[in-house]
């Protein structure tokens, strides 16, 4: 079985204490391979490591640091089956979804980040003929990158390209529940020339490593996606110390129905934004509001279509729901279930754990679940479940729905159904949500700020928002006489 290897200095490194923690494939519930039970004199190695490498990259020319990214965009594309296998046997997804969604976006995020930091231009103000002022935009130093398991090596990717981009060194850790690609990714970065210490990625807890990285004080600046109990705990250790943060946290998201959609398109795309990766994207649509003249229409298709939704192993070409990734995140999201029931909900499909059979018999699979009956304000419409569980509501006006759909802590995505143009901008313009999508989801530009309000987050990723994060900006001003 693979032993999975820290990625520090250049070097593919066993951890310091020698020890291993068991690396779960979730479609069988089996261990298949061992992940570094790293820890502080990990991370020391790579703060320093970063440290050392960061006055010759930071001032590396652009077009230099651009040539290493898309260098390593391309050999992730030249190993997309193979990434796209290994995504798929760590986290429990579909493979088609890894082939055709995870793999592409990664090797999309270096080619994205290694062009756009050509384009990138700072500004100058000038003061007519008194003075002239220019920005500098300077990379921070170290930055320390930590990425959740739901989308592996795509958010892992979305942090590293942009701060290799803007100049900055990294000490990255992906979820120890989902470590295997990070791992390729250290050794297409060997492949790909990319200088010693500029990437280093280590393997472990979160609450060893990732709390080693966030406390360390050569780390002037936290890029995290995660939970907000999560992201709350790294703030509070990273804000007295002054650190720039860019939190990612968690969702509970609003998917309005009006009658008037284009209903086809609706179902279909809904079918998605409730089940894609098992429910397990912070942008999908838990909790589905529809008009109510529309809902039993609705009700009874959704039900139907989910109901063909086939549940496997996740190389089966017929998956379309494949294993949640954890024993535990399965305990889970059943106990929700379970409370959505004694909180008065009707389960109308789905609702248990699946056995798939074969040597999957031990594997994690939940049914796609649909819940009614339940009040916009009860603990299962409120907290985040990050399942393949979602709740349909009907309502009647245009300001109930918004008021229900705003009603949680939380504030990252949301998507509207209409064809009314005036609606879907006023509606818009009334959610509190970072991204709000009318007539499709998951539709990514990613020169678009993405992220959240509330206890979805804190700052904006995504286009030359993540380059500013990667960099200081300082004022210069020159007096002209
Ligand atoms: P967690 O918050 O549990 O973990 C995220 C990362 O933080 C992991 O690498 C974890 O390590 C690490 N970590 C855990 N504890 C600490 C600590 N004390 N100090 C530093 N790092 C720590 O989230 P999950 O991995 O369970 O991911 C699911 C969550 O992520 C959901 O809430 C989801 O909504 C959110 N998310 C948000 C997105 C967004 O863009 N807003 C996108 C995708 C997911 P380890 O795994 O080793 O414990």
């Amino acid at each position: 079985m693979v032993h999975i290897k820290n990625y520090i200095n250049g070097e593919l490194l066993e951890p310091a204490s020698k020890k291993y923690l068991d690396n779960f494939d979730p479609s069988r519930g089996k261990v298949y391979s061992y992940i570094p039970d790293s820890d502080e004199q990990d991370v020391e190695k790579a703060v320093a490591a970063a440290k050392a490498a960061f006055p010759a990259w930071s001032i590396t020319p652009k077009d230099q640091r651009s040539k290493y990214l898309l260098k390593i965009a391309s050999l992730i594309g030249k190993n997309l089956d193979r990434l796209a296998q290994a995504e798929s046997i760590d986290n429990g997804k579909p493979l088609k979804l890894a082939k055709t969604v995870d793999i592409p976006r990664a090797a999309a995020n270096f080619h994205f980040y290694g062009t756009g930091i050509l384009h990138y231009a700072a500004h100058a103000h000038s003061m007519e003929d008194t003075a002239i002022n220019y920005t500098l935009r300077q990379p921070v130093g170290v930055a320390g990158c930590i990425s959740p398991w739901n989308l592996p090596l795509y958010l892992f990717t979305w942090k590293i390209a942009p701060a290799l981009a803007a100049g900055c060194t990294v000490v990255a850790k992906p979820s120890e529940v989902t470590p295997m690609t990070a791992y390729l990714l250290s050794e297409l970065c060997i492949e790909a020339g990319l200088p010693a210490g500029v990437l280093n990625i280590v393997h472990g807890l979160g609450g060893k490593v990732g709390n080693a990285i966030v406390s360390h004080k050569e780390v002037p600046l936290i890029s995290f996606t995660g939970g907000t109990k999560t992201g709350a705990h790294i703030a509070s250790i990273a804000a007295p110390m002054f650190k720039k943060m860019s939190l990612e946290l968690g969702g509970k998201n609003p998917n309005i129905i009006f009658a008037d959609c284009d209903y086809d398109k609706m179902l279909a795309t809904t079918l998605h934004s409730s089940f894609s990766n098992q429910g397990q994207i912070c942008l999908c649509g838990s909790r589905i509001f529809v008009e109510k003249h529309l809902y039993d229409k609705f009700k009874k298709d959704f039900v139907e279509q989910t109901k063909k939704m086939v549940v496997g192993a996740p190389m089966d070409e017929k998956t379309r729901v494949g294993a949640v990734v954890s024993k535990p995140h399965m305990e889970k999201v059943l106990s929700y279930i379970e409370l959505a029931q004694k909180e008065g909900g009707k389960i109308l499909c789905g609702g248990k754990q699946v056995n798939v059979g074969g040597e999957f018999s031990e594997g994690y699979y939940i049914e796609p679940t649909i819940i009614e009956g339940l009040p916009h304000d009860c603990r299962t419409n409120q907290e985040e479940i990050f399942g393949p569980v979602v709740t349909i509501m009907p309502f009647e006006k245009e300001e109930e729905v918004l008021m229900w759909a705003n009603s949680t802590v939380y504030g990252l995505a949301s998507t509207v159904w209409t064809e009314n143009l005036t609606r879907a901008h006023r509606v818009a313009q009334n959610i509190h949500a970072g991204i709000v999508w009318i007539n499709c989801w998951l539709l990514r530009d990613l020169r678009t700020p993405f992220g959240g309000v509330k206890s979805s987050g804190v700052g904006r990723e995504g286009g030359f928002e993540a380059i500013e994060f990667f960099t200081e900006p300082k004022n210069v001003c020159i007096k002209l006489k």
